[in-house]
């Protein structure tokens, strides 16, 4: 079997689908081939010898996409699409609910898998891309805030007097939020979260965050808030407004608020009102984890920071990217992982296990 790891070439895709680490185990058993596209990992500090020190052959853009097993980060372009082989393998994060895109990778001929569907079951759990990068994004949206924050995160007494912590308050505490209130802790900050799942209260205050409790009036919000399959679903409008209300009276007290509320397959949910951030301090700074799924915060515009009435929101988009050396190790181990489904890297056997769960799930076809 060949596998093929081209070089990204979306727009600020730093990110890489294999590394020295990865391609050696991948090419272990000395029955596959390894061609990676050259540069593939300058973007990631990859330099290309030591790809070719770990087993690959470093190659054309053409010929890693022609391979029997493509890894990619990003969906292929068109014309990249055009050059994978009818009944390739193709393994990346493939935008399963962009419906033109899955019917061109589809009418493509390829194999191709997505592996934003990944069941959150624990056997997919060293698979799970969304998990990895989403911890990366948590992490980077706090240094992003930090550095935009015109003051201390820590409380600091110095002989010229005593400097407040910043308040930050993190909105959607799934595996990025959670990262964020870490990360904010050990920079000193004082913390607030709140979600809509009441099953991440404890976890809130096991970092040291306070939890801002939406409460539910009905069983049906009850029954909603716990989401399905680990993932959030659309809360009713009266427990929206609700939460409206209620976070806009925390807002207004915060230096820095994180959101990171999604819900797959849909608009992310409204959670700031423009209102609100009007209401905020001057200086203060706003990130919007979700503004690619159109944003969970009023005004945030996708790859730019915009400052209203001297609020900063923070709109920049692919916040792994921006860790790339790490994004791409914990990625690339990701899709091994996934890859292990079908292809044991110490005999060399390949074969899909068509019937397994997670292959049935990530696995595009014809709508
Ligand atoms: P996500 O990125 O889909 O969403 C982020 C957070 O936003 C979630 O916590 C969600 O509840 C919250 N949210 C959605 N709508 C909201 C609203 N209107 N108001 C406030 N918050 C809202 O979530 P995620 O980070 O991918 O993970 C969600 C959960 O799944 C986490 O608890 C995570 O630990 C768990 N998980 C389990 C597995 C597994 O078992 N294999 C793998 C990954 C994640």
């Amino acid at each position: 079997m060949l596998i093929g790891i081209p070089r990204e070439t979306r727009n600020g895709e730093t990110r890489v689908a294999a590394t020295p680490e990865t391609v050696k185990k991948l090419a272990a058993s000395g029955k596959h081939s390894i061609v990676v596209e050259r540069g593939a990992g300058l973007a990631s500090s990859i330099p290309d010898a030591d790809y070719a020190t770990a087993g690959a052959t470093l190659a054309t853009a053409a010929e890693a996409l022609v391979a029997d097993i493509v890894l990619k980060v990003r969906a292929p372009d068109a014309s990249e699409l055009a050059q994978v082989k009818r009944g390739a393998m193709l393994i990346g994060l493939l935008d399963p609910y962009d419906a033109a895109g899955v019917a061109a990778i589809v009418a493509s001929g390829a194999d191709a898998y997505a592996l934003e569907r990944l069941p959150r079951i624990s056997r997919a759990q060293s698979m799970d891309v969304l998990s990895s990068q989403a911890n990366i994004a948590g992490y980077k949206a706090v240094i992003m805030a930090a550095n935009e924050y015109g003051k201390f995160m820590p409380m600091l007494m110095t002989a010229a007097g005593t400097v407040k912590a910043a308040r930050v308050l993190v909105m959607g505490v799934g595996v990025a939020g959670l990262q964020a209130i870490a990360t904010a802790k050990r920079l000193g900050a004082v913390i607030e979260a709140s979600d809509v799942r009441p099953s991440v209260k404890d976890q809130v205050e096991s970092l040291g965050g306070k939890w801002v409790d939406v409460p539910y009036e009905t069983d049906e919000e009850r029954e909603i808030a716990e989401g399905t399959g680990g993932y959030a679903r659309p809360m009713p409008a009266s427990w929206m407004a609700r939460q409206s209300s209620i976070i806009a009276e925390r807002v207004k007290q915060m230096d820095i608020v994180i959101t990171t509320a999604l819900i797959p397959g849909r608009p992310a949910p409204k959670l700031i009102n423009a209102e609100t951030v009007a209401a905020m301090k001057p200086g203060a700074v706003i990130v919007d984890l979700a503004v690619e799924q159109g944003g969970n915060v009023e005004g945030s515009v996708a790859g730019e920071v915009v400052v209203v009435n001297g609020v900063h929101i923070i709109g920049t988009t692919n916040l792994p990217a921006l860790v790339a050396a790490d994004a791409s190790a914990l990625y690339a181990r990701n899709v091994l992982n996934f890859l292990a489904l079908s292809l044991n890297a110490k005999t060399g056997e390949f074969a899909i296990p068509a019937d397994d769960e997670i292959v049935k799930a990530t696995r595009l076809a014809a709508a």
